[in-house]
């Protein structure tokens, strides 16, 4: 039997040996894979007992990528690899795992870089996808090659249109004139979720605010059910967590101020109706309609229209962050409370913005911290109507450590130890709440007043001070508490005063219960070139139709919701789609509130599909985000060129079993896409509402500490690594480098120590030694190994499983022999990570096709009985006996006492004395404190 290759001497001597060399191992099995199709499951027949039918369908979806010329970087392969291996895993299990890529390759991303590089979108397109399908193939992932998408071929955003028109049709494509976010430096206008902090989400640049005309989808109308069904998910908790906020239902009041000696009503929402009676004042939006509606009553109109002009320059971000609280009362005007009738000021101020809520808050400054800057500022009346409990009372004592008196033993001895004041002095605090009694000893004693502190740090005994009871009137409190100076709701906690008030004010019709959410509808306009046009067209004609109310009557059937309740706008005939992306010269981005589109005359003048007249087409294209929501529906489906997707195909595969993606999507991208999904699902299209059973966010890579960024130039490219080391190298090293979802640190040195481990392996399996049988501490290895391995993979806890195969191949270097079915079993667990050089393994011992098809090695129970464990058995601290025990039980104290106490040698020594105490430190130590017979411990 040669020896295992733990001496690198003898590996040299040993002529058996192959090198490893995984370029060409690994061009080589691409090649394989490939031609064999290895991982193109029959999207048909999978499941069933003809075809490829291995098992049940496994939909394993990576997230959709959209990358430059630049291509893949390593983050981008960080994330496929940790998909990968999980599909890999599957497959080996039993699933027909399908396993689709493809390009997101419309969109604002895309198009900047091809500003950037002054290259034709179009152009730019074909060269990314070449470089980047080039990429993805060297990184040995198992794709189904023969279903990937591109979403600008026009074969699939014919089918992105098509979805536009049914959305339209449905009434959930709408027009409005709104104040959007726009991007000076994209020159488009953004969605509320494109905007991070008040920057644009592509490129960084802050987003101002302009009034312009868009389309927008009704996602709103969806805002419950996205919302409930967010429970039911298999989903990565805190991207749960970031949907429910954006979302963002909160059950409010309504409430209506009658302004005073006037007919107008201000409107507000707040969720604390409980505080009504300390509103002392309302604060408006600058742009709410109700200013310019009072204005001939204003008395200082000057100053508040210098005020709403200044207002408008900033952005919301700027507005509601801004530490330093702005406003302008509005003289002669006051509103009346409804709840006491008393006359409240009424302000306007640039924190409350118009678009959120009804763009009027009711001011109370002493429940809410804005509110009470803005009083402190302006003088106003501060009302507290909640009591906070009572605190309880602490006695803050500090203590020298020399002084031994009674009294403070007392105070060390009751009080909670805090920190040192002097090197000696410390602080104890002590709970008086109970009793007085050591305050009164503090009395007596003389000392207790805070201007003793000083003195008394200079060398003295103690001091302390009393931290206040009881309510502070001084500042703000926004928690619960009961009801004060409000009438019928006094002595209630907050919930109870809410109910009550919510019902008073329903009674009178002058409030009420209502719900709202935080999600706004989906801005699907942008004044850009490379998108799919807005499959629509406005036609003077039909709009006079629809707007004439006896002619809508009449052609009330030959029009959509959508064409109804927007006049004018009708929808591409089906049959004409794709509206095809005219090429053109200039491209550019115009600034103008346009799209280039818009002076390409052929492409702009066309037929109005229902009446035949003269039409302009709309000459915005959609947001990217919509080309990315429904592209898993049309992986299944690439071969269909008469529909989106095959209702078969989809109900077979679809939703996804297991979807991998970046964090950062979570309220982008999965919320449009679930979205979209649920349409189909009213459509009647799928029979299922959400699109992913199970998500997981992968965890971020950077690089030797730092974020990779291309400002700071240290993005990395996988290239050179996998020509230096080849893919599997590198695709064990970055799953190594931390849990999945918790990402990793990319070193370039870290990346050598996993090749050494690689050429290990390499060199123990093709090393010709094994025999037959399984040794039982084999045994006992091997399926430790599997058990843990298959448990971390379920987890995606790729790291400790490497780190697994690492001490199992530790364990096997070290033994005489090794047996088939050892070297059988390693190449099995790591090939999901290290797909080539496993199928060469694989080949080379022997085994027929590929290993990815192989089945997962499975552990049984039997062989897993850990070792003993040594416990030492002390009497009073004395060791006086070591006994070994089944490592399962360490943990059974009543065992490992019961067998201890009667063990010879200890059973001497404790004879029949009482046992006062048996300290049991698992799994090392049990110590039996015993009568020395004197009635004393020994
Ligand atoms: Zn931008
Ligand atoms: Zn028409």
């Amino acid at each position: 039997m040669a020896n295992l290759g733990t001496k690198s001497k003898k590996e040299k001597a040993n002529s058996t040996i192959r090198k490893y060399n995984p370029s060409a191992i690994e061009k080589k099995w691409q090649k394989y894979w490939a031609k064999n199709k290895t991982y193109q499951p029959n999207l048909d027949s999978a499941n069933s007992s003809t075809g490829s039918g291995r098992g049940k369908p496994f939909y394993n979806l990576m997230m959709f990528p959209y990358p430059s010329a630049e291509g893949m970087h390593m983050g981008n392969m960080y994330a496929f690899t940790g998909s990968d291996v999980y599909g890999r895993f599957m497959r080996m299990r039993g699933y027909d795992v399908f396993e689709p890529i493809g390009l997101d390759g419309f969109g604002i991303h895309s198009e900047n870089y091809a500003l950037k590089v002054g290259r034709h979108p179009k152009e730019q397109a074909e060269v990314s996808e070449k470089n980047f399908y080039r990429q993805l193939r060297a990184t040995g992932n198992g794709f189904s090659w023969d279903s990937k998408v591109e979403t600008y071929d026009p074969e699939y955003y014919k089918w992105t249109q098509w979805i536009f028109i049914q959305l339209f049709k449905a009434g959930l494509a709408f027009r409005k004139k709104a104040s959007v976010n726009y991007c000076p430096s994209c020159k488009t206008v953004l969605a509320d979720e494109q905007v991070i902090a008040g920057k644009c989400e592509r490129c960084g640049i802050e987003v101002v605010k302009k009034d312009l005309e868009q389309w927008f989808f009704k996602i709103t109308d969806y805002a419950e059910r996205l919302l409930n069904n967010i429970k039911d998910l298999d989903w990565s908790e805190k991207v749960k967590i970031a949907q429910r906020l954006w979302i963002g239902r909160s059950e409010d009041t309504e409430i209506d101020f009658q302004v005073k000696d006037n007919d107008f009503k201000v409107k507000i929402i707040t969720t604390r109706s409980d505080t009504l009676f300390g509103a002392t004042f309302l604060v408006i939006a600058p742009e709410h309609a109700l200013v310019q509606k009072l204005k001939p009553k204003i008395k200082n109109w000057d100053d508040v229209e210098i005020y709403i002009k200044t207002a408008q320059s900033k952005t919301d971000f700027e507005r509601e962050q801004s530490k330093d609280k702005t406003g302008v009362v509005l003289k002669g005007i006051s509103a009346i409370n409804p709840v006491n009738n008393k006359e409240v000021s009424m302000y306007i101020a640039d924190y409350v913005l118009a678009t959120y809520g009804t763009g009027a808050i009711m001011a109370v400054p002493a429940h809410d911290d804005r509110d009470f800057e803005f009083a402190k500022k302006f003088g106003l009346p501060i009302i507290h109507v909640i009591e906070p409990p009572k605190m309880p009372n602490i006695l803050r004592v500090y203590v020298d450590d020399q002084d031994r008196s009674d009294l403070a033993q007392e105070l060390r001895n009751m009080g909670r130890p805090m920190e040192y004041w002097t090197p000696t002095l410390r602080r104890y605090d002590v709970d008086i709440s109970e009793s007085g009694e050591v305050a009164e000893k503090l009395e007596k004693a003389g000392v207790g007043s805070d201007d003793d502190l000083e003195e008394i740090k200079k060398g003295g005994s103690f001091a302390l001070e009393f931290e206040p009871a009881g309510v502070d009137f001084g500042t703000v409190y926004t928690g619960d508490g009961l009801h004060i100076n409000s009438d019928f709701i006094n002595g209630l906690n907050n919930e109870e005063a809410i109910q009550k008030m919510t019902k008073w004010l329903s009674e009178r019709e002058i409030g009420g219960k209502t719900v709202h959410y935080h999600l706004r509808d989906w801005l699907i306009s942008r004044q850009r070139y490379w998108g799919p046009p807005i499959p629509l067209v406005f036609c003077e004609n039909c709009a006079k139709k629809i707007k004439n109310r006896e002619s809508r009557v009449k052609n009330r059937q030959n029009f959509k919701k959508g064409e109804l309740e927007n006049p004018g706008w009708i929808a591409v005939s089906e049959k004409d789609l794709p509206v095809l992306l005219p090429d053109v010269k200039d491209w550019k981005p115009t600034g103008k509130g346009t799209s280039p589109l818009a002076t390409v005359e052929s492409f702009v003048k066309t037929k109005c599909p229902n009446c035949g007249g003269p039409a302009q087409r709309e000459t915005d294209v959609s947001d990217t985000f919509l080309d990315s929501a429904w592209y898993f529906f049309r992986y299944t489906s690439t071969e269909f060129k008469d529909k989106a997707f095959d209702k078969k195909r989809v109900e077979k595969w679809l939703p996804v079993d297991m979807y991998i993606g970046g964090a950062e999507h979570s309220v982008l991208h999965l919320l449009y896409s679930r979205f979209i999904t649920m349409f189909f699902n009213d459509l009647g299209l799928i029979s299922f509402e959400e699109p992913y059973i199970k998500f997981r966010a992968h965890g971020l890579l950077i690089k030797e500490g730092a974020k990779m960024s291309k400002s700071k130039g240290n993005v990395v490219i996988p290239d050179k690594y996998i020509r230096k080391f080849g893919a599997d190298t590198l695709r064990l090293y970055l799953m190594f480098l931390g849990p999945f979802t918790a990402g990793g640190d990319f070193y370039d040195t870290g990346i050598e120590g996993m090749h050494r481990f690689v050429k290990r392996i390499w060199v123990l399996v093709t090393s010709k030694s094994s025999i037959d049988k399984t040794t039982k501490e084999g045994l006992r290895f091997l399926h430790k190994t599997i058990k843990k391995v298959t448990e971390d993979m379920e987890a995606l806890r790729y790291n400790t499983a490497i780190a697994s195969m690492m001490e199992y191949y530790n364990f096997l270097s070290k033994q005489q022999t090794v047996s088939k079915d050892e070297i059988k079993t390693l190449i099995l667990l790591i090939s999901p990570f290290a797909p080539h050089i496993s199928e060469e393994m694989w080949s080379i011992t022997g085994f027929k096709n590929s290993v990815h098809r192989a089945p997962w090695p499975s552990f049984s129970q039997e062989h897993l009985v850990e070792k003993s464990t040594n416990i030492i058995v002390q009497i009073n601290g004395r060791t006086r006996d070591v006994l070994s025990f089944n490592t399962a039980d360490i943990n059974n104290k009543r065992l490992i006492e019961n067998t201890a106490r009667i063990s010879k040698k200890a059973e001497k020594y404790i004879s029949n004395r009482p046992i006062r105490k048996v300290v049991y430190v698992p799994g090392k130590v049990i110590n039996f404190v015993i009568d020395n017979g004197n009635g004393r411990a020994v």
